[in-house]
Formats: structure tokens, sequence, C-alpha cells
């Protein structure tokens, strides 16, 4: 039995809402992910089994390897469809926010999304929603937005509408955003809703293969290269950085999503409590940044890097050269030291 997770009005609030709405648009953070395309696209699924006119629009361009998931194809990139997009959100009656937590998420987007008059429905699980959507649902303790949803829908009485697409989007999202269930994902209930899932038909192995273990020659060399070549440690801190610049990317004929797991690798060294990943995007250099235990890259990002996330995932943004980027990082390192876990013997 899955346990509840919003209460009787909001339940009521939200059905409302639904019922009241023919046009409704569901849209995600930037650089959308597993969790993001999977819990958009989940949720498309099962709204238009309720004969409403439903669009997922993301900000920008699906990434390669979720086209697998039911549906990707109809989904339209702000980026790519600008015109109609906007006449979307800006057409639509209701508008739900899934897997972001402030409008800043979605960039160039941002505008129209708040200038439409639609309703809007936040259903997240990052710390500290902004407060820009009609209805709220956050719940930062859960593991992913896909799984939340799940347990939402469950609670509007729509278990049943969940058919095997929607439940293999569902799942994508449950298991990227646990890295295939390693971590954030001792909640039992977790696996109450992948047998639910299972029982809808889908195949985890197949949806694993598909989203998390298939890679272009390319991007297997330049993950090779990144490791072997460019992966710095700094033991007195317990922190690793890896950072690649233009001519890199070119070398290796980078592609969006290429560089995507990168930034975990240094983790799996047992004195590295958090890394750190740079990549010139020529705009920007992108930040990407992951921990282990209480260590809280959330607040570097925040700090320091135009950006922000969860206590072990958080990622921004750095305006400047890549060399800066990287002094900016060694600059700051002496800062948090001191919330290091003391259980590793330092200089060994
Ligand atoms: P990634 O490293 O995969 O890009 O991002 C990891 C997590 O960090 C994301 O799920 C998101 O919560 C957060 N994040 C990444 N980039 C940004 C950013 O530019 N701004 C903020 N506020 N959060 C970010
Ligand atoms: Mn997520």
């Amino acid at each position: 039995m899955i346990s509840r997770i919003i209460k009787e009005p909001v339940v009521k609030d939200l059905l409302r809402l639904i019922e009241n709405s023919e046009r409704v648009v569901i849209t995600c953070h930037l650089s959308p992910d597993g969790d993001a395309m999977g819990s958009t696209l989940g949720l498309w699924h099962v709204l238009s089994t309720l004969g409403k006119q439903v669009y997922v629009v993301t900000p920008d361009m699906v990434p390669k390897n979720m086209m697998f998931l039911p549906g990707a194809k109809d989904v339209l990139p702000f980026t790519r469809y600008a015109e109609f997009a906007t006449k979307l959100l800006t057409e639509a009656d209701l508008i739900f926010c899934l897997d972001f937590n402030d409008p800043k998420r979605v960039d160039r987007m941002a505008d129209v999304l708040m200038s439409s008059a639609a309703r809007k429905v936040l259903i997240d699980h990052h710390l500290f929603p902004s407060g820009f959507t009609d209805l709220t649902i956050s719940h930062p303790e859960m593991s992913s937005t896909c799984f939340l949803l799940f347990k939402v829908l469950c609670d509007l009485g729509l278990y049943s509408r969940i058919n095997r697409n929607a439940a293999e989007c569902i799942y994508t999202g449950m298991m990227t955003d646990t890295g295939n269930f390693s971590y954030n994902s001792n909640d039992p209930e977790l696996y109450l809703v992948v047998a639910e899932l299972l029982k809808k038909g889908i195949n985890k192995d197949r949806i694993y293969q598909l989203a998390c273990n298939t890679n272009s020659v390319s991007r297997l060399r330049l993950n090779g290269y990144s490791v072997y070549r460019k992966m710095q440690l700094f033991p007195e801190h317990q922190a690793a950085l890896i950072c690649l610049d233009a001519d890199e990317l070119n070398e290796f004929d980078y592609e969006k999503g290429d560089t995507e797991s990168l930034v975990n690798v240094p983790l799996s060294i047992p004195d590295i409590t958090y890394s750190m990943f740079l990549r010139d995007d020529g705009e920007y250099i992108k930040v990407s940044m992951r921990s282990k235990g209480d260590f809280p890259v959330n607040k570097i990002c925040e700090e320091h890097f135009n950006g922000g996330g969860h206590r072990n995932a958080a990622g921004g943004e750095f305006y400047g050269s890549l060399s800066d980027a990287v002094d900016k990082y060694l600059s700051i390192m002496d800062e948090y030291d001191s919330l290091l876990p003391t259980k590793i013997t330092k200089n060994r």
C-alpha cells in the first residue's frame, strides 16, 4: 500500500484545476534530465487519457539518451519552436511545472511562463520553492519528482490511468535521480512503487540499458581521457576536479549529455568527499558538483557559482574563463574544510 502524500484539500483543488482545464502545458527545467523528462512525459501520458489537449514544452532540447521515452518525439523544445511554444504557454488554462523550484531554471522561457494567465501547479523535490505557482506540491525529502508524481497520481485517484508508457517514464526518473538506486534510495516505499510500475508492464532492464548504459565511441573516449588526463585530486581538501575546455570538447565530438555522470567518478575514491566538473560551454562555464554524506555542495554553488541544487548534487554557472573558474575553486576550498568529515585521515 502506497502512503498518501498530499492532503485532501490539495487533492480537491488539483482535481478541480484539472477538470476545469482544457489546454494543459507541462514543463520542466533547462537541460532536462531523466527525472525532468520522465515526470513531464509521465504526466503527459496520464492527462492525455483524460481527453485534455496536453503538450510538453521543454526550455531546450531533449537529451539524446532520453529520446527512447515514449512521447519524447512529440516534445516541443522552446529553443526550437519558440513561436508555437509561446502560443501554447500563453493560451494554456493550466501549466504544470515539474522538477524545478524557480522560474530562473527555465532560462529564456521564464518571461513567457510567468506572464501566462494560466493557473500553475508545481510538483517538485528541490529545496526552497520560490512560490511562483498557484498550487505548490514540494517534497525535497523525495528522491525524485517521478517518485513524487506517482504518489500524487495515486492520491488523485488516477492510478488506473498510469499505462505502460507513463510507467516507463516514471520509472526512468526514479532510476536516474538515484543513480540506478545507488543513492537517496533507502526509502522502502521506493521499491513498492517500482513493483507497481513493473506490474504495469515496464522492462526495467531495458530502460537501464537505454538511459544509462549506451555510449557513442567518442563519448567513451572523452570520459576515459577526462579521468586519465584531466582528473586532479586535492587530498588535503578531500576534493577532486575535472575540467574540459572547448578544444578538448571538439576533439571528442562532444554532444550534450556526453559528460553527464563524469562528475561522480572521483567520488568512488574513498578519501574524496566532493567533486567538481567544469565545462566550457562558450557562453559560460557550466559547473557541476557532487558530494558524499553531509558535505553540502549546493552551498558552494550558491555562494560562488550562481547556482544551487541539493546537498549531494548541485550545479551553477561561472562567468569568466575556464582558468578563472579553476582559480576560484582552488581559492574557496579552505572555506569549506570545516565541513569535511573528520574520519578521513588528512594527508594520507
Ligand atoms: P547537474 O550537475 O546534473 O547539472 O545538476 C545537478 C543538480 O544541481 C540539478 O538537479 C539542479 O538541482 C542543480 N543545478 C544544476 N545547475 C544549476 C543552476 O545553474 N542553478 C541552480 N540553482 N541549480 C542548478
Ligand atoms: Mn529531479
